[in-house]
C-alpha cells in the first residue's frame, strides 16, 4: 500500500503510538497529528494518581519529548480540533476553517466525561479527563476542602477516593450499583474493592442514586435518592465516559457508541480506528468491544496504524488480551481478559479476607480472565495462558 500521507485525528496515546508505528515501519510520507486540546501529548494515568496527589509535576506526564517528536518528523497541530469528515470526498474540516485533503486516516479521538445536568457551571463541581481537569481538582483539593464526595464509583471515582483520602480530605462515594466496580469486577469483588475503600476511611454509599446536586452557584451538599443528604465542598463527577465521535457524523463511516471497525481496525477504506473511541470484533473473545484502557490503546494505536500500510490480503485481525491496572491505596487491581457475571471463578492463591489473591474466570471450559489485587507476576503468568487458549482445568492446575 503505497500511501504519500496519513493523518492522525487525536493527539494522545493512540495517536502518538500510532505515529511512532509508522515511523516504525518505515513509513516515510508525511504524518500529521492534530489535536484539540492545547498540550504536547500527555499520559492520563497520573491525573487520578500521583499528579492529583500532588507528588509529580507537570514534567513527568509527558509521552514523549521534543527530541522524539523531531525525529519522527511529525506536523503536530495542536489546539485544532477536526469538525468533520467526508469519506466520499476523503476531507477533513478542521475548527481554524481549513479543509484538509488526507490520504490515509487514523481516528483516535478517545472520549470524554458524562457530566450530570445541572451541574455543567456549579463551581466546586469537576470531572476528571484531561490535565486541565486534573490541574483543577489539583488545586481544590490543595485548599482543603472540608468534604470531597464522589459521584460514581468506577475507576474515576474509586482513585479520586483514595488519592483524595491519602492526601488527609473527607472523602464519600457514592454508586448506584449494590457495589462499586461491580460493572467491571462483579459483585463479589466489588464488595472487597468497597471494604478497601471503608477501611481507609471512606464513607461508600451503594445501591442508592443521585438525586440533586445542590448550591447556588457553588456547590454545597448532595442529596440522595433515598433522602440523605451530605454537604459537599469539592464534587466530583465520575459517572463514565462517551465517545468522541460528533464530528463523525454524516462522514459515511460507520458510528455506533463508537467507530465501528472490523477486525482489523479498519473503519472505512483507507480510515481506521484506535483507543476509546474505536468498537471492534476481537475475535479471540468473540465478542465486539471498544475498551477504555491505556494498554489498548497503545497496542490498538500501533496496529490501525500498521493497517493503513498494508493491502486488505495481508491485513490481520487485531486480537489482544486486554488488561488494565487501577492503583488504590497500597492495591494494584489488574485484570486481563474479559469477564462476565456468570463465568466460573476460582482464588488460585491468596484470599478474599487478605485483599491479596489471583482470581482465574473460566467460560465453556476456558480460560478468559484473570484478576489481580498485590498479584502482579500471577496476573502476568496466566495473561499469557489466555493468549496461549489453554482450558480452564490446564490454568487452574498450572505452575504459575
Ligand atoms: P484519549 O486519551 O481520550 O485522547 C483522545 C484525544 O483526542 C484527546 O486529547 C482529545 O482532546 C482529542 N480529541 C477529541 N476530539 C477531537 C477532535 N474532534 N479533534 C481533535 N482532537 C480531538 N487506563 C489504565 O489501563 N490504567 C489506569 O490506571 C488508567 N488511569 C486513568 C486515569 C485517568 C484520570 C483517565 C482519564 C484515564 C485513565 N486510564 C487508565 C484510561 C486511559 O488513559 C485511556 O484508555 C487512554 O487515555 C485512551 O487513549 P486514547 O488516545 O484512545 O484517547
Ligand atoms: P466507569 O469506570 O465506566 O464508571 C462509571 C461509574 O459511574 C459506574 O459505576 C456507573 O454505574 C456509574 N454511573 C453511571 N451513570 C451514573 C449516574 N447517572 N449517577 C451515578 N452513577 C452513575 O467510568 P469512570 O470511573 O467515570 O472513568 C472514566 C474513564 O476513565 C473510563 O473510560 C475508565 O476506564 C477510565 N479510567 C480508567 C482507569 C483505570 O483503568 N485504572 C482509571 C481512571 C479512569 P453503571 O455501571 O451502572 O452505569
Amino acid at each position: 500500500m503505497n500511501r504519500r500521507s496519513i493523518t492522525i485525528v487525536g493527539a494522545s496515546l493512540a495517536g502518538l503510538r500510532a505515529a511512532e508505528s509508522l515511523r516504525r515501519h518505515d513509513f516515510d510520507g508525511v504524518i500529521t497529528l492534530i489535536g484539540d486540546e492545547p498540550h504536547a501529548p500527555y499520559d492520563r494515568p497520573p491525573l487520578s494518581k500521583q499528579y492529583l496527589a500532588g507528588e509529580w509535576g507537570e514534567d513527568r506526564l509527558a509521552l514523549t519529548g521534543p527530541e522524539k517528536l523531531a525525529e519522527y518528523g511529525l506536523e503536530l497541530r495542536l489546539g485544532t480540533r477536526a469538525t468533520g469528515f467526508d469519506l466520499s470526498r476523503r476531507r477533513l474540516t478542521l475548527d481554524d476553517g481549513e479543509d484538509v485533503d488526507v490520504d490515509g486516516l487514523l481516528i483516535a479521538t478517545g472520549a470524554r466525561c458524562r457530566r450530570l445536568p445541572g451541574t455543567e457551571d456549579m463551581d466546586g463541581v469537576f470531572v476528571l479527563r484531561g490535565l486541565d481537569d486534573s490541574s483543577a481538582l489539583r488545586s481544590a483539593l490543595d485548599a482543603g476542602p472540608g468534604r470531597v464526595v464522589v459521584v460514581g464509583g468506577g475507576f474515576i471515582g474509586a482513585e479520586v477516593a483514595s488519592t483524595a483520602r491519602e492526601r488527609g480530605l473527607e472523602v464519600s462515594v457514592i454508586e448506584a450499583l449494590p457495589q462499586p466496580l461491580a460493572r467491571v469486577l462483579g459483585e463479589e469483588i466489588g464488595a472487597v474493592c468497597a471494604e478497601v475503600h471503608r477501611a481507609h476511611g471512606v464513607d461508600v454509599h451503594t445501591g442508592v442514586g443521585v438525586e440533586a446536586v445542590d448550591g447556588d452557584g457553588r456547590v454545597e451538599r448532595v442529596r440522595l435518592r433515598d433522602g440523605r443528604v451530605i454537604e459537599a465542598d469539592v464534587v466530583v463527577v465520575g459517572i463514565g465516559v462517551v465517545p468522541n465521535t460528533e464530528w463523525l457524523e454524516g462522514s459515511g463511516l460507520e458510528i455506533d457508541d463508537g467507530v465501528v471497525c472490523d477486525a482489523t481496525c479498519l473503519a472505512g477504506p483507507g480510515v481506521t480506528a484506535a483507543g476509546d473511541v474505536a468498537r471492534w470484533p476481537n475475535r479471540r473473545f468473540d465478542e465486539v468491544m471498544r475498551v477504555e484502557h491505556w494498554d489498548n490503546a497503545v497496542e490498538q494505536g500501533a496496529h490501525a496504524a500498521h493497517r493503513l500500510l498494508v493491502d486488505d490480503a495481508d491485513a490481520e485481525p487485531f486480537t489482544p488480551v486486554p488488561w488494565f491496572w487501577s492503583d488504590q491505596y497500597d492495591r494494584k487491581i489488574q485484570l486481563a481478559g474479559r469477564i462476565r457475571p456468570d463465568d466460573e471463578m476460582r482464588i488460585v492463591t491468596g484470599s478474599l479476607d487478605e485483599r491479596r489473591f489471583a482470581a482465574l474466570y473460566g467460560r465453556a471450559g476456558r480460560l478468559v480472565g484473570v484478576l489481580g489485587f498485590n498479584r502482579p507476576r500471577h496476573v502476568m503468568r496466566y495473561k499469557a495462558l489466555i493468549e496461549q487458549g489453554v482450558s480452564f482445568a490446564d490454568a487452574l492446575a498450572a505452575d504459575v
